[in-house]
């Protein structure tokens, strides 16, 4: 292969990139990105990029060693607008296109908006983080919609920065369905103890300069609204091309595509039925695909750990493995009213999934055995 072009100059673009020259790939490597920034990692925006302590600059994914040892060539601020696969070719939205042998995918995903909240702050991009930690000024009442991971993660940003806070969740407890009702129980302690608002069970209708207004018509008071209600995977670029798009680029147990010389990796990726939004998956892919795709063929399997982390308060939140709603669950060290504990889900006397508040050491040693499920 002469050239490959990694579409998406995000966490997963990078180190695909890090691995073509890891794997001996001394051809060219064109990295295209809708953003204008160099590659950045995303984590800090809801936390200390937000909290005003870290900078734009820490963020950077690339020093400038890594630059120069990768020599990419660098296609920033240009969208890819189409893949023509017969062509062997991505085109750009300056006009312009690139002939490519080989095509990592790794466009990640777009925050997803609501109906009727068009003016809301978002967070996902490094611009995103900057218009909304510009808004968060002294005395401003703050309202988020959305108590995901995100939502979470920006309430307990803005109480470190002394606003007020009121959090509107569609469901009865936040992240019920990722940790289920005992955690999600420990996750709504957890805004309570630290003076957020959180209101559960409540649907919103839209927002006005006085605030977000709810379904049963009443309105919370807001001089800032985010909405932090998911993403939508960036695939709209790849219609016509042929490849299966359906919530994601789908992929086969090894990242390749229905063509060979196309692999997914990160958000935008979607194998074995699901999509992981998280940091770890995005950042463990990339040898697996890169592999597949300078081999021409699947010859290597990706292997999910399902290892998600997230720091909201006082607390770090640590979760792996892919546990279902009947797992049954347990608590191995500390107890759901404590300040740190550890919990495991287990199914036919195997661990499945483990859980901690801040209690890293013992999280990493019981995660190590985890049950894999296969990709199919
Ligand atoms: C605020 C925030 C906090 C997070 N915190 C955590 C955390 O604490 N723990 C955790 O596990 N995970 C966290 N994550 C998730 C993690 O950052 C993502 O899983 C990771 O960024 C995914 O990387 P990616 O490269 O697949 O996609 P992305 O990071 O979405 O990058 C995709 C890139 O592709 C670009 N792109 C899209 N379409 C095109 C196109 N057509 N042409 C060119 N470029 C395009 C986009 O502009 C973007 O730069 C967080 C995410 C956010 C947004």
């Amino acid at each position: 292969m002469k050239r490959i072009a990694v579409v998406g100059a995000s966490l997963a673009g990078v180190r695909a990139a890090q691995e073509l020259r890891a794997q001996g790939y001394d051809g060219g490597v064109v990295l295209i990105g809708e953003e204008q920034h160099l590659p950045y990692d995303r984590p800090p925006l809801s936390k200390a990029f937000l909290a005003g302590t870290a900078s734009a600059a820490s963020l950077e994914l690339l020093d400038a060693g890594d630059l120069a040892s990768l020599a990419l060539d660098f296609r920033l601020g240009v969208r890819a607008t189409s893949l023509d696969p017969s062509e062997r070719r991505v085109w750009l939205s300056d006009g312009g296109s690139v002939h490519a042998d080989g095509v990592v995918i790794a466009t990640g995903g777009r925050a997803r908006t609501l109906p009727g909240f068009e003016s809301a702050f978002v967070l996902r991009t490094l611009d995103d983080a900057v218009a909304l930690r510009a808004a968060l000024v002294p005395g401003v009442r703050v309202a988020i919609v959305g108590a995901g991971f995100i939502g979470a993660e920006v309430a307990s940003t803005c109480r470190s920065l002394g606003l007020d806070v009121v959090v509107l969740e569609a469901l009865p407890a936040p992240l019920a369905p990722v940790l289920g009702p005992e955690l999600a129980a420990v996750c709504a302690r957890l805004h309570a103890d630290h003076g957020t608002d959180l209101r559960c069970g409540v649907g919103v209708s839209g927002m006005s300069e006085a605030g977000v207004h709810l379904a049963d018509g009443s309105l919370v008071p807001a001089d800032v609204v985010v909405t932090g209600v998911g993403m939508t995977p960036a695939t709209d670029w790849l219609a016509g091309s042929g490849l299966t798009v359906s919530n994601g680029v789908c992929v086969d147990a090894g990242l390749v595509t229905e063509l060979p010389q196309v692999v997914a990796v990160g958000d935008v990726a979607r194998y074995g039925g699901r999509r992981h939004e998280h940091w770890t998956n995005a950042s463990e892919q990339a040898p697996v695909a890169v592999a597949n795709l300078l081999a021409g063929r699947t010859s290597r399997t990706y292997t999910p750990s399902g290892y998600v982390w997230s720091d909201q308060y006082s607390g770090t939140l640590q979760l792996a493995g892919h546990p279902r709603p009947d797992d049954s669950l347990s608590f191995v060290d500390g107890d759901p009213s404590s300040s740190s504990f550890v919990a495991v889900w287990q199914r036919d006397g195997s661990t499945v999934g483990v859980f901690a508040l801040n209690n890293a050491k013992l999280f990493n040693r019981l995660r190590r055995p985890l049950r894999q499920p296969a990709v199919v």
